[in-house]
């Protein structure tokens, strides 16, 4: 999979290192460069800090931890800014090279530096999650409200087709929905993944005037891994999701193990008909 960079390159403070007794007097200069692999999908769309390693932060913290060092190896000072870095949100690996500017040896050289890539504890596995998301529309340009979604949501690894699907509940006389289920794979905690669909929604204008009223797009988190959650922002697996048709036919397709048994039979049909074309026109925007 891709990964996403922060660079800190350049930052240059004075510290005392060295097994050498000169060194052990004074403090020498030090460069400090940092690569941060962090997902920058979700800050990317919500435009919020709080999303992202905040590398002014890390810098700072990096310059006080050399500043107030007196260790004797730079092997022990840069395991340390790697274990600094490491302690903020959102880095998920740290490459940190350390560099003395001006070492006191009596040859001829630019300067000396060591390098170390630390990552945190979690393995890939654990850090990757699977999300069942369903996607409706039934107002403006619905294909190109699927389409925009599909290119914001990242790392889509499966998809069903598209149904075209009568309202269900909510006022009368709404247009038909377009529904489709897909399967991703991500990094987000459940909440970070509903901020991130709610921006997408945002983004496609959608408002929010009665409940179960026509909207541009609407994306509901399914499953999550297999986890259920149920506070006031969210409920996990979806609780109306197995009365839906329209969602339980397409889900059918890419996640049968998580239909409930015998539902094609139980659900109330006939509100469901496949839009088979439109599986080739959605399957070119996957990613
Ligand atoms: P329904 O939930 O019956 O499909 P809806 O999709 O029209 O209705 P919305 O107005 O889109 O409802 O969502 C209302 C709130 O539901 C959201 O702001 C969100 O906080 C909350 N919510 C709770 N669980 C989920 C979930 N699994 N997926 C998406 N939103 C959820
Ligand atoms: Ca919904
Ligand atoms: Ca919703």
């Amino acid at each position: 999979m891709e990964s996403d960079h922060i660079y800190i390159r350049g930052l240059r403070v004075m510290g005392l290192i060295g097994v050498l007794p000169a060194e052990r007097l004074a403090p020498q200069p030090l460069q400090i460069d940092v690569d941060l692999e962090v997902d920058l999908v979700l800050p990317g769309v919500t435009d919020d800090l709080n999303d992202t390693a905040n590398y002014g932060a890390i810098a700072d913290a990096i310059a006080v931890l050399v500043r107030a060092s007196s260790d004797i190896l730079l092997e022990r000072l840069i395991a340390r800014i790697a274990d600094c870095v490491l302690s903020f949100n959102h880095v998920l690996v740290a490459h940190v090279t350390l560099t003395k500017l001006h070492p006191p040896i009596d040859e001829d050289i630019d300067s000396t530096a060591i390098s170390i890539s630390r990552s945190r504890q979690a393995t890939d596995s654990a850090t990757r999650h699977r999300a069942i998301v369903a996607l409706g529309t039934n107002m403006g340009d619905r294909v190109g409200h699927l389409r925009f979604a599909l290119d914001h949501i990242p790392h889509v690894v499966a998809s069903s087709q598209v149904f075209e699907t009568d309202p269900v509940g909510g006022p009368q006389n709404q247009d038909a929905y377009l529904n489709m289920v897909i399967e991703i794979d991500t990094m987000l905690d459940p909440y970070a993944l509903l901020r991130l669909l709610n921006n997408i929604e945002a983004q496609s204008n959608r408002e929010r005037i009665v409940r179960w009223g026509p909207r541009t797009l609407d994306l509901d988190i399914l499953f999550y891994d297999n986890i259920s959650i149920d506070d006031e922002t969210l409920t996990i697996p979806h609780p109306r999701l197995r009365e839906r048709r329209f969602v339980l036919q397409p889900l059918s397709e890419i996640a049968p193990d998580l239909c409930p048994a015998e539902w094609n039979t139980t659900v109330p049909a006939g509100v469901v008909h496949a839009r088979g074309l439109l599986r080739n026109l959605i399957s070119t925007t996957e990613h």
